[in-house]
C-alpha cells in the first residue's frame, strides 16, 4: 500500500545521500557498531540520515560540527533504535544542544522533608522533559568504543524512559513484556547497589555507582552499559541484561562475544 510517510522518507534519503567512505570513517571510530550485519548497517546509515533531518543540531562556539560529526553522533543516537521499528521513539525532542566541554546548570531537589535545595552542577549531558537533549561533545567524542561509558545513549535513555511521563526507570514496554517483573527486576538491582554503596562509600562498584542515584539514573547508566560494555553488565546484573535485552531486541553480548572469538584481543582495542 502506498504511504505518505514512507514516500517521503524515500524522498529525503535520496536527496541527502552519503558517500560510502564517509560512512566508513564514522564506522572505524564506533567499535560498539562492530558485529551489525550489512542490513542493520543498510538500516542504521538511512535511520542516522533521517533523524539528522528530522532533529537540529545546534553547535555552540568550540564545537566544529561537520558532516562526520554529525554522523558520529546520530549513528549513536540511532543504535538503540535499530530493532524496536518504525515508531518516532525519539519524537520527546527536536533539538541537540553541543557544548564543547562540561557545563554549568542549576539544579533543584526536593528533599524527603519537604525543603528544597538548588545549586550549580557540572554536567556533561541533560535531558529535558518536553525540551532538548543537551550533551558536553568531548564526552561525545569519549563515546562510542566497548569502554562503559556512552553520554549519546545515557542521555537519549532518559528521553525513551520519558516517553510515558517522567524519567523513573520505566520506558514504555513492549506487548509481551512484564511490568512487574521489570520493575522487580531493575528495583532490586538497584537497591543491591545502594546497599552496596551505604556499607562502603568508596565501594569499588561493578558499574558506574551514578547508577545508584535513583531509578531513572539506573536504567540511563544500565542502558549504556548494555551497548558499551554488555560484559560487565551481565556479569554484575544478569537479570537487567535480560530486561534491556527484551527492550532494546538486540543481543550486544552475543555480538561482543562473536567478535572476541574471533579476535581474542578484539576489546583491548576497541576500548575508546
Ligand atoms: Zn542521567
Amino acid at each position: 500500500m502506498w504511504s505518505l510517510d514512507r514516500w517521503l522518507k524515500r524522498r529525503t534519503l535520496a536527496h541527502h545521500p552519503v558517500p560510502p567512505e564517509l560512512w566508513s570513517r564514522v564506522r572505524k571510530r564506533l567499535p560498539i557498531l562492530d558485529g551489525l550485519s550489512a542490513e542493520e548497517d543498510r538500516y542504521l546509515l538511512d535511520s542516522c540520515v533521517l533523524f539528522l533531518q528530522a532533529k537540529t543540531l545546534t553547535a555552540l562556539e568550540g564545537v566544529d560540527l561537520d558532516d562526520e560529526s554529525r554522523l558520529f553522533l546520530a549513528a549513536q543516537a540511532q543504535l538503540p533504535l535499530l530493532a524496536l521499528g518504525d515508531l518516532n521513539w525519539y519524537q520527546g525532542f527536536h533539538e541537540i544542544v553541543l557544548y564543547p566541554h562540561d557545563f554549568i546548570s542549576p539544579q533543584k531537589h526536593r528533599d524527603a522533608s519537604g525543603i528544597e535545595h538548588e545549586w550549580n552542577g557540572e554536567h556533561s549531558g541533560e535531558a529535558w522533559t518536553q525540551g532538548p537533549v543537551i550533551l558536553a561533545w568531548s564526552g561525545v567524542l569519549m563515546s562510542g568504543g566497548w569502554g562503559a561509558y556512552n553520554l549519546v545513549i545515557h542521555e537519549l535513555a532518559h528521553k525513551l524512559d520519558m516517553l510515558n511521563g517522567d524519567a523513573n526507570g520505566l520506558p514504555p514496554l513492549h506487548r509481551g513484556m512484564n511490568v512487574s517483573e521489570w520493575a522487580h527486576t531493575m528495583q532490586s538491582a538497584f537497591d543491591a547497589l545502594n546497599h552496596q554503596l551505604d556499607i562502603h562509600p568508596h565501594a569499588h562498584t561493578a558499574i558506574d555507582p551514578y547508577a545508584a542515584e535513583n531509578p531513572g539514573e539506573f536504567f540511563a547508566v544500565t542502558s549504556e552499559y548494555f551497548f558499551s560494555a554488555p560484559d560487565l553488565l551481565a556479569n554484575a546484573y544478569p537479570a537487567v541484561y535480560q530486561q534491556l535485552k527484551a527492550f532494546y531486541r538486540q543481543d550486544t553480548l552475543a555480538r561482543l562475544t562473536a567478535l572476541e572469538q574471533q579476535n581474542p584481543a578484539y576489546k583491548a582495542h576497541t576500548k575508546v
